[in-house]
């Protein structure tokens, strides 16, 4: 049996035949001038026709599509149009490089610019180069790079999937996501997760396979294998048959001997909010204020963000919500906020440290949460992101107390923060573990560095320690507040046991991840989740952290979790 090892980034086991991606459009060869019989008049004319078409393409797949498909299939069609992208091309074909050839060049450096740009910029610099591929095809008159189309469901296998494609997959025909590269932060498994289908990426040499070959992808475990022997086809079934338990949550976070443990969604806006209060979700336990702002350049109105967020609100009347206040900067540039030219952005100005360089933006903020609060039945926490003292903590409290906010706190994402998490504690009324964050600064790891994967994981005993640092700043004489976790830590179901025993009073995670979530923790007791932590903080690395913990909850392996 041959074997694809990768990384996996969305649960589920499943046996399909594979089709894979169609080959990427040919680089025009460079240098490539205008045809004799053609002026750069008409050149131009026909790029600017080929860009309106895949505009419109995009456009009207959008109009079909639904959640984050149709935001990206209408951030690409954008980018068909953008300004300097084809006046780029123009001026190049002035100098006598044909259209082909220009819009090429032109996609290459807006896309370089962009990837300059680091964090959410540089992820936008795949729009561009997909953008480009498709005006290249459409002047070709050849078919637009894509999913491709057959009659029954299949496994989708690519070098990496672009934007475009990933948002218009349907999840009818797809079976399971398998990438030769892309790593755990890319638009491959941000789309796979939200559409709940398996998914693995970074399998090597995976997209040589023949279209049509069988193979049994196991999303957890991060494996592909051709040829499927009896022992993979029992797991696949047994996934099936349990699909339509990890599907729902019933709306109770709880151990076996009713501890209750909340589970609330991460949300970035009204949107995910309806679709989380669709899946139970208890709350929210992050809303990612920045993410409604991303493409803005001036700062949102007062009024705009108190309807911004009482769309969040209102999906959840009588409900907690905790929203983060816009945590710009390193991978979530604000460019009204954010200094792109920072050396080191991830240790820069970003978070709650904005309001050191640009006062005036948090305090406007706070007013129109408090507005959109007074206005909606949902209960309102603030907290703030990249605290990193006690000093910081009471200046964020006192904000919101002048803003009417009655419950302020704060991240933990900040290994600072976690050492005096009594101290800061003192000064809020809660803490929420940021533990991508935490992870990345515990570990002086780029929490988007593929190469750095195994560094940047929250299973390492390092991170566990401060976590449990954190909670026993809250168990101090007199501090007793709820300390939650909303990084992706919390969506594995083991590490939630494990933090369950550690002593987070809420887990907080895509809402897709609440069932599986849910249905693991309902099979230990507190006492049982005590000893998971114990056993996670005793190994001596994350991959004995980790293997340890899952040996001893057999059911993830019932659920092919
Ligand atoms: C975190 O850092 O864990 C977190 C929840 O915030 P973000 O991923 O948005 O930085
Ligand atoms: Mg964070």
């Amino acid at each position: 049996m041959q074997n694809f090892p990768g990384v996996g980034v969305s649960p589920g086991r499943i046996i399909g035949t594979i089709r894979q991606m169609p080959k990427p459009i040919s680089e025009p060869p460079a240098g490539d001038p205008l045809g004799a019989d053609t002026t750069a008049e008409e050149a131009t004319a026909s790029l600017k026709a080929a860009a309106t078409a895949v505009h419109d393409e995009l456009r009207s797949r959008a109009a079909t599509a639904s959640g984050d498909g149709k935001a990206v299939l209408e951030a690409t069609a954008l980018m068909a149009k953008d300004t300097m992208l084809l006046k780029g091309a123009s001026k190049l074909i002035a100098r006598g490089t044909s259209a082909q050839r220009a819009i090429w060049e032109s996609g290459a450096s807006v896309s370089e610019m962009l990837h300059n740009l680091g964090g959410y910029m540089a992820e936008r610099a795949t729009d561009v180069l997909d953008v480009r591929a498709r005006i290249v095809a459409e002047l070709r008159g050849v078919p637009a790079p894509g999913i491709p189309t057959a009659a029954a469901p299949f496994i989708l296998v690519a070098e990496d999937l672009a934007p475009a494609d990933t948002a218009t997959l349907d999840p009818e025909k797809v079976l399971a996501l398998v990438t030769s590269g892309g790593g755990p932060q890319s638009h491959t498994a941000i789309i796979a997760r939200s559409l709940g289908l398996p998914a693995v990426v970074a399998a090597a040499k995976v997209d040589e396979l023949a279209d049509g070959t069988e193979v049994y992808v196991d999303g957890a475990a991060g494996t592909i294998s051709v040829e499927p022997d009896a022992e993979q086809r029992a797991a696949a079934e047994a996934w099936a048959s349990n699909a339509s338990l990890l599907a729902v949550f019933d709306g109770t976070g709880t151990t076996a001997d009713g501890h209750l443990v909340p589970l609330l969604a991460n949300v970035g806006g009204g949107k995910d909010a309806v679709a989380a209060a669709k899946l139970n979700a208890q709350g929210v336990g992050l809303f990612r204020t920045e993410f409604c702002f991303l493409e803005r350049d001036t700062e949102p109105t007062v009024d705009e963000q108190a309807a911004a967020y009482k769309s969040v609100f209102d999906a959840f009347p009588g409900k907690k919500v905790v929203l983060r206040t816009l945590d710009a900067g390193a991978d979530k540039p604000l460019p009204f906020l954010t200094d792109a030219t920072e050396p080191n952005p991830a240790l820069g100005v970003r978070g709650y440290r904005t309001d050191f360089t640009t006062p005036g933006v948090l305090e406007r903020q706070l007013q129109a949460i408090a507005r959109a609060e007074q206005e909606s039945e949902a209960d309102v926490w603030v907290m703030a992101p990249m605290i990193s003292t006690a000093e910081e903590a009471a200046h964020f409290a006192g904000m919101c107390t002048a803003a009417g906010i009655k419950t302020p706190g704060v991240m933990v994402e900040v290994p600072s923060a976690a050492l005096t998490a009594e101290a800061i504690l003192r000064e809020v009324g809660f803490a929420s573990l940021g533990t991508n964050d935490l992870t990345q600064y515990a570990m002086a790891a780029d929490r988007q560095l593929g190469p750095l994967a195994n560094l940047n994981t929250p299973w390492q005993p390092a991170v566990l320690r401060l976590v449990g640092l954190t909670v026993e700043g809250s168990a101090a004489e007199g501090n007793a507040k709820p300390v939650g976790v909303c990084g992706e830590a919390a969506a594995d179901p083991a590490l939630a046991v494990v933090l369950t025993g550690l002593g987070v009073t809420t887990l907080s995670m895509t809402a897709r991840s609440l069932a599986a979530v849910a249905a693991v923790l309902k099979t230990v007791t507190l006492a049982e989740a005590q000893e998971l932590a114990k056993l996670a903080l005793s190994a001596p690395n994350a991959t004995d952290a980790r293997a340890w913990v899952r040996a001893k909850l057999p059911i993830l392996e019932e659920l092919g979790l």
